[in-house]
């Protein structure tokens, strides 16, 4: 919505400030602002932009709502594609997500543009400049020396060949068909894994890898399962029904079934104990082991049994 930030009147209203924030909007909003849009004395460079939206109302697009999600059970690879810079593509006239859907089309040529960005970010030099290892000797910021890297190539004839590289390959696709997270059993062994590769490493600091680890990926993973877990719905095991509450009766209220929890507590914690010891193990900041610590309340709070609660001998001394 880069329409909001130009000097249109009462364009703040009309295009709220939430709806940048989100990734979408309902059809009939959309077509709201529009039409108003239209009606408004807009300035010559908004007229292209409000041309692109308007295929999406009165385009050659239908527009169907999700009825119903469906979760399945699935052990085995699951493919990615990228196309373009948004993970969005057509897939049997559908709108279709990543790592969601089924992919159900494959791109016939490779546009480097197209793939996916970390890619981009690699250096191709034969070389580094003198000026980089002066450079690493004061610490300074990687981008603070001019490397040429994958990005630099793109939309230029050099964009498909000449990168320079320190490992040679007979096959495209070759690669690692197993990674070590698959073949490594417990979270704990995967971390360790980790930690270790980054202990031996002298440009790496483990302590900071494991706060990255607890930070954006245990506590997002922990505290999303919490609130999953909090406003789940039950289901009756025998004939699958489900309930928004459990019901009074404790039964299904369609067969009489046993109706159970949708989402467990074991799928809730099972990294709770994990963190802790890797915060403990590589002394993570107080800020970080606190954080565990309330988490660790909260799920106390919730799973713990109140009728028959634990407790050690000192409790009594
Ligand atoms: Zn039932």
């Amino acid at each position: 919505m880069e329409i909001r930030e130009m000097e249109i009147k009462g364009i703040k209203q009309l295009i709220p400030r939430y709806l940048k924030r989100r990734d979408n909007i309902s059809l009939e909003k959309l077509e709201e602002i529009v039409d108003e849009l239209e009606e408004c004395d807009l300035p010559g460079e908004a007229k292209p932009k409000l041309e692109e939206i308007r295929p999406l109302i009165d385009g050659d697009l239908s527009y169907l709502r999700i009825t119903d999600i469906e979760r399945v059970e699935y052990d085995g690879y699951l493919y990615d594609l990228q196309v373009g810079d948004d993970p969005i593509f057509t897939a049997n006239w559908l709108y279709a997500h990543n790592s969601m859907d089924a992919p159900l089309v494959m791109s016939s040529r490779i546009d480097p543009a197209e793939i996916d960005d970390e890619a981009h970010n690699i250096d191709i030099v034969s070389q580094y400049p003198h000026e980089f290892y002066e450079a690493t000797l004061e610490m300074s910021d990687p981008e603070s020396v001019n490397i040429q890297i994958g990005e630099d190539t793109l939309g230029t004839d050099e964009e498909y060949t000449g990168f320079e590289h320190t490992h040679d390959t007979s096959d495209i696709a070759m690669g690692p068909d197993l990674s070590a997270y698959k073949t490594l059993g417990s979270m704990m062994d995967k971390m360790d894994a980790q930690l270790e590769l980054s202990r031996k490493l002298e440009a790496v600091d483990e302590t900071d890898v494991a706060e990255r680890v607890i930070e954006y990926h245990f506590l997002p993973d922990l505290i999303g399962n919490l609130r999953a877990f909090s406003r789940q719905e039950t289901r009756c095991l025998d004939c699958g029904e489900k309930f928004r509450r459990m019901p009074l009766t404790e039964t299904c209220r369609e067969c009489g079934g046993r109706v159970n929890l949708t989402v467990h507590q074991g799928s809730v914690n099972k990294y709770m104990q994990t963190a802790i010891e890797v915060a403990e193990e590589y002394d993570c900041r107080p800020y970080t082991k606190q954080r565990l610590e309330v988490l660790e309340k909260s799920l106390e709070s919730i799973f713990e049994n109140d009728k028959n609660k634990q407790s050690g001998i000192e409790d009594f001394m």
